[in-house]
């Protein structure tokens, strides 16, 4: 198999120093171990830039829809409701999580394009006092488009619910003020923009919320408050952790540190992103998402012709040293960029000189 890049948001392209961590065996009751775990729950909660007199960490086994569905069925009481926002797939299936738990909820959504409008949340909140939880995809990497945060926070504050933010594909990618934004549960998982490799997810949590959360769970699992009181103890998991992944990741965020933190880590996406965007809107690529609503994770494009075959052209780029990613929408042909991960402004000129060739047109 010839190697390759991944231009997926996640799991993404790591570096080889995080991928040599799994490389010893690692006991789970050890205190060495124990150890990385609550340094990287603090790093965490730092990276957030919230202090632990408030917030807290909680890890989580599974893919990052596992700890959704898990402060889903945490912190909603049986009488509690949310409104749940969408504009793409990952807030769909926040739906079907509330669906298959069997939660009270209503969905606002507009189009996979559009950002959620102000009036119409205020015209739900008004109406609907029951509302308890208002929950929100942050970037949708179905498109990625990156939702009004600030709004729908502000939303939140004014009507008093709880604000739960699926911030999978932007944490640590976007720079973000989770105690200005009064984010109640912000979720993500190790292998996003924090660089990990893929084996279990994180919420960081407004303390006070969570410890009313007791007995909540319909799941026993997936449990946020146990998981929380057992590892807020001594960094023992609750029951057996990722911890080939757990390492990796400890080397991740000190790899983020090193590289400037957050808002270096911004920069080099954004720049990647518009690299990109740029060079293939010469060749003839449009995107899905207007420039001011377009995040630095993800880019969709639309097909540029209607011969445009996206398997010979994902071969094509495959055997060249990269790996795209099919579109997620129905009513028009698309197929998508990601451009997070151990991704340079060298590896965005390599792939656009692929992809130049590709379409047989020479760009200088
Ligand atoms: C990646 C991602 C998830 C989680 O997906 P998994 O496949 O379960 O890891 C959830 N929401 C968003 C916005 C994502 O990008």
């Amino acid at each position: 198999m010839n190697s390759y890049k991944l231009l997926t948001p996640g799991p993404l392209t790591t570096t080889a120093t995080v991928k040599e961590e799994m490389l010893f065996d690692r006991c789970t009751w050890d205190q060495d171990y124990k150890d990385i775990t609550q340094k990287i729950r603090t790093q965490l909660l730092d990276l957030a830039g919230v202090t632990a007199d408030e917030y807290t960490t909680v890890l989580m086994q599974g893919s990052g829809t596992f700890t959704v569905e898990s402060v889903m069925t945490t912190s909603l009481k049986k009488q509690d409701k949310a409104l749940i926002i969408t504009n793409g797939a990952y807030g769909e299936r926040i739906v079907k999580i509330a669906d298959s738990i069997g939660l009270q909820y209503q969905q606002y959504s507009v189009a996979y394009n559009a950002y959620p409008d102000e009036a119409e949340l205020r015209c739900i909140l008004e109406e609907d006092p029951q509302i308890t939880h208002i929950v929100m995809v942050h970037c949708e990497t179905t498109t990625g488009i990156l939702n009004p945060i600030e709004m729908v926070s502000d939303l939140a504050k004014a009507y008093e619910k709880t604000l739960i933010i699926d911030a999978m594909s932007s944490f640590a990618g976007v720079e973000m003020d989770v105690r200005a934004l009064g984010i109640d549960y912000l979720i993500s998982s190790a292998n996003k923009c924090i660089q990990g490799v893929p084996g279990f997810g994180f919420v960081i949590a407004k303390l006070d919320k969570l410890k009313a959360c007791k007995g909540n769970a319909r799941s026993l699992s997936l449990d946020l408050y146990d998981q929380w009181k057992a590892m807020d103890k001594d960094g023992k998991w609750r029951y057996t952790s990722p911890t080939h992944v757990v390492a990796a990741f400890s080397k991740a965020i000190d790899e983020l540190i090193e590289e400037g933190g957050i808002p270096a880590r911004f920069h080099r996406y954004q720049q990647n992103n518009q690299l990109l965007r740029e060079k293939l809107a010469k060749v003839g690529f449009q995107t899905y998402i207007t420039d001011e609503k377009q995040s630095p994770i993800i880019t969709t494009f639309l097909y540029p012709h209607d011969s445009f075959q996206f398997e010979d052209f994902y071969l094509y780029v495959k055997e060249r040293g990269f790996v795209l990613y099919p579109g997620k929408l129905t009513e028009v042909n698309t197929f998508r960029i990601g451009n997070i991960g151990e991704i340079h402004e060298e590896d965005i000129e390599t792939l656009c000189s692929v992809i130049e060739e590709y379409m047989g047109v020479m760009v200088k």
